[in-house]
């Protein structure tokens, strides 16, 4: 079959006729389906999701760790005029400040 003759494949995606060459044909032996523009677009175009989709998820990552860490930070004033740590409550009960404070409100 002459080459000049093979008629040039149509590009399933933007719909043109489009000259492969040697690198567009598949192991199989036939062409790709697009066009090279549309697969180096579409190319492209998942890396660039992958990438934000990658990122969304860290930034959710982050947001939810930083959720955790505010809870573990999270600070409760004292009537005695401290301050204290939700997980150091037991521990601020304890303190001098807090055991005086105690006392004044019998
Ligand atoms: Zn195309
Ligand atoms: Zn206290």
């Amino acid at each position: 079959m002459n080459k000049e003759h093979m008629p040039n494949p149509k590009c399933s995606n933007c719909k043109c006729y489009w000259k492969p060459d040697e690198t567009d044909i598949k192991s199989s032996g036939l062409f790709f389906k697009t066009c090279k523009r549309c697969r180096e677009y579409n190319k492209k175009y998942y890396e660039e999701k992958r990438e934000d989709l990658s990122s969304k998820h860290k930034i959710y990552y982050d947001e939810n760790r930083q959720k955790i860490n505010e809870h573990r930070k999270q600070k409760f004033d004292c009537d005695c005029g401290g301050c204290y740590n939700v997980r150091h409550k037991t521990q601020h009960s304890n303190t001098k400040l807090h055991q005086d404070w105690l006392k004044t409100q019998i």
